[in-house]
């Protein structure tokens, strides 16, 4: 037997706790061996103890260095800084691994199987902001400081080169914006450039493409990219959209990977919209625990877990409605768990 691998877990906002049940239902069917240590965040936290990020929850992922989280909310403008920032921060969790597959065939994009690995640490991301007062208007002028350093730029490249490597990708390409930028994305593109010479040439294809260019790229031709490699920001933009070619956001997983400690959750948010009403589509989280279980060398139930996922959908057809179905979470999970029961 397995032995018990220690994780927090957290149930976060929104319809967090409704995929995280959903989730743990799936875990617990594949006899997944995760000794769970419950933790609060976001508007969660605000709310039990006036912290978005409470110190219980820091010391349980310090001592587990292994996180599910659910979506964390995060007030837009003003209010506190947003805890999936500072989570990535304070583990150094400084790449994010968003896979995108067709799991549902004969869609708009059909066989997608695309890589995006995202900068988490640096760029433009970092919210290193201020306002500047002209006379009477205290917002007269909002300024962002961009910071990309070449050591931050060698470690993601040196991490997706290697994945590459490991996961057999034929092409990996850079994404950039170093025509405008010089600085800030001429140095991620001129580290991957020269790391790909120093230490990977001929283990696949490298080649670079301006970040506007790829998004119509990306539209008009998906197949024509295998793995991309980006700065903080433009990786969230387009994991975003490469989550659209395989059916929207519920079905986009994240990996943020750090040295010291690895956090798994879903690439969307908290859909405070659907919230309650029981018809969030857990599959992003779901898959986002398929990492979890590949990191933990749990290959053979990451693997059980995603053929579960692929039956149901496409042998069963139990889908949520933002697949175009009409089973609510409860439903799909159901179905699933008797796919991997029986599977
Ligand atoms: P969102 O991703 O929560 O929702 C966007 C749209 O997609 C909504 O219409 C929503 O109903 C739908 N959607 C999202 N997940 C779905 C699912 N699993 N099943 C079915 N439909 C789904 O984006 P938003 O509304 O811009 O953000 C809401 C909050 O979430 C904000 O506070 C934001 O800061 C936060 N957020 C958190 C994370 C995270 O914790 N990693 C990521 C993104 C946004």
């Amino acid at each position: 037997m397995t032995p018990p691998i220690p994780a927090t877990l957290i149930p976060g906002d929104g319809i967090g706790p409704e995929i995280v049940d959903a989730t743990l239902a799936a875990l617990d069917a594949l006899e997944a061996p995760f000794e769970w240590d419950r933790k609060i965040a976001g508007l969660g936290g605000v709310t039990a103890s006036g912290d978005p990020l409470p110190a219980e929850t820091l010391d349980s992922i310090r001592r587990t260095r292994l996180a599910l989280k659910g979506p964390l909310e995060t007030p837009s403008g003003g209010g506190y800084r947003s805890s999936n920032v500072r989570l990535r921060e304070e583990f150094q969790l400084y790449a994010n691994l968003r896979p995108a597959r067709t799991i549902i065939p004969g869609g708009r994009f059909d066989k997608i199987d695309l890589m995006i690995v995202r900068e988490n640490l640096e760029g433009l991301y970092i919210g290193h902001e201020h306002y500047v007062r002209i006379d009477d208007d205290p917002h007269a002028v909002g300024m962002a400081t961009g910071i990309n350093t070449r050591q931050g730029c060698r470690r993601i490249c040196e991490y997706a080169f290697d994945t590459a490597v490991a996961t057999g990708r034929k092409k990996v390409t850079l994404v950039h914006k170093a025509n405008i930028m010089k600085v800030l994305t001429g140095l991620f593109l001129e580290t991957g450039l020269q790391l790909y010479e120093e230490k990977y040439k001929g283990q696949f294809e490298l080649d670079s493409i301006i970040v506007d260019a790829c998004a119509m790229k990306l539209v008009l031709n998906p197949w024509q990219f295998d793995m991309l490699v980006t700065t903080n920001l433009f990786g969230d933009i387009l994991s975003d959209l490469v989550a659209g070619l395989v059916g929207g956001l519920g079905m986009a997983p994240g990996a943020n990977i750090g040295t010291d400690a690895a956090i798994f959750e879903a690439v969307h948010g908290s859909a405070p919209d659907i919230a309650g009403k029981g018809i969030a589509n857990p599959i992003a989280l779901m898959l986002a625990a398929a990492l979890m279980l590949d990191h933990v060398k749990l290959q053979d139930k990451a693997t059980r877990l995603r053929t579960a996922i692929d039956q149901t959908l496409n042998l069963d057809k139990v889908r949520t409605g933002d697949l175009g179905g009409t089973a609510n979470t409860m439903a799909f999970t159901k179905a699933l768990v008797s796919r991997i029961r029986g599977a």
